[in-house]
């Protein structure tokens, strides 16, 4: 990679769901039935739609980090892009 010094980023979102299990009978069929979980999902964007990705309970520490990352190099790139068109309005840009 050319420009992107920290390349440890996940562009998306941990969200949490409850979920119906593969079994008819079980409790979480039932009307108002309560589901299982909570279980944490990471939500990316691919190709235009939103894709659930389950997570093991160990990844989410590091997919939040990943995602926090994303979330700051995102700010730091509006930041010089702001300052830059300010150079240009200025005259300065080069
Ligand atoms: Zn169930």
């Amino acid at each position: 990679m050319k420009y992107l010094k920290e390349s440890r980023i996940i562009k998306g979102s941990l969200q949490k769901k409850k979920l119906k299990c593969g079994n008819p009978g079980c409790h979480c069929h039932k009307k108002g039935g309560k589901g299982h979980g909570p279980y944490a999902y990471l939500a990316v964007v691919v190709k235009g739609k939103t894709q659930p990705f389950l997570l093991k309970k160990w990844d989410i520490p590091v997919v939040n980090k990943y995602i926090d990352r994303h979330r700051k190099l995102r700010k730091e790139v509006e930041i010089a892009s702001q300052k830059n068109v300010r150079l240009l309005h200025q005259g300065r840009l080069r």
